[in-house]
């Protein structure tokens, strides 16, 4: 059995490698993890003692075939997780994050499934990540364009929000923007602040570089598939 915290490292070595397609150095992942770096090199020690990871000194870390597969399986509980206390326990978006970190470690493979029957096997969570299937394939993200690589009057779909800040998806919620919502850019100023304009015709709403940029969203007129 691993430890909930020796799966929560499995989880964000899958994250960050997943982000850069690069190992990943342990200063990047004491910074994620929050924690210094001594700790990061001792649990990397264990995790490749179970052979859950390559570490070479000065080269950073990656998963093993056994270790991506655990990684994977933690995301699969964590993101049907978020689907269901948000679809069936009337969660609100922003709070079902937390909720999920603590009882992915919990839950048996069987219950994910259970989970992932009763929703219907739903492809993506609340936030639009995509859900790793029971035989722990997960679809790439739809595009890599964020909100701020897109130019004024262009109109795109909303894919994917980042869901770790609960202010954030609370302040996105009540302006109505969530995955699939389909907005028009109507301004971008110097300083990178970027206006949307709802589909509804409710008031335009203004994110800062930083949130538009970490805003996954789809050009409609490129989007013929
Ligand atoms: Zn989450």
């Amino acid at each position: 059995m691993l430890s909930a915290i020796m799966e929560d490292y499995l989880k964000a070595i899958y994250y960050l490698q997943d982000e850069t397609d690069e190992r990943v150095r342990t200063s990047t992942l004491a910074e994620h993890m929050g924690v210094e770096q001594p700790s990061v090199t001792s649990m990397m020690k264990k995790l490749a003692e179970r052979d859950l990871v390559h570490h070479e000194p000065y080269k950073g870390v990656e998963l093993t075939d056994t270790g991506i597969p655990i990684a994977l399986e933690i995301i699969r509980h964590h993101r049907l997780l978020e689907r269901y206390l948000t679809d069936h326990l009337e969660y609100d978006w922003a709070e079902v994050h937390d909720e999920a970190d603590r009882l992915e470690h919990h839950i048996s493979n069987q219950f994910a499934d259970r989970i992932a029957e009763q929703l219907g096997d739903p492809a993506v969570d609340p936030h639009g990540d995509p859900i790793p299937t029971a035989e722990l394939d997960i679809s790439a993200p739809k595009c890599g364009e964020t909100l701020a690589d897109h130019q004024v009057g262009d109109s795109v779909r909303i894919e994917r929000v980042p869901d770790e800040d609960a202010d954030l998806l609370r302040y996105l919620s009540e302006h109505g923007i969530h995955p699939g919502t389909e907005v028009e850019i109507v301004e971008v100023t110097s300083f990178g602040m970027v206006t949307l304009d709802l589909d509804g015709g409710d008031e335009p709403v203004a994110l800062p570089e930083k949130v538009a940029r970490s805003i996954s969203a789809q050009s409609l007129s490129e989007d013929t598939s």
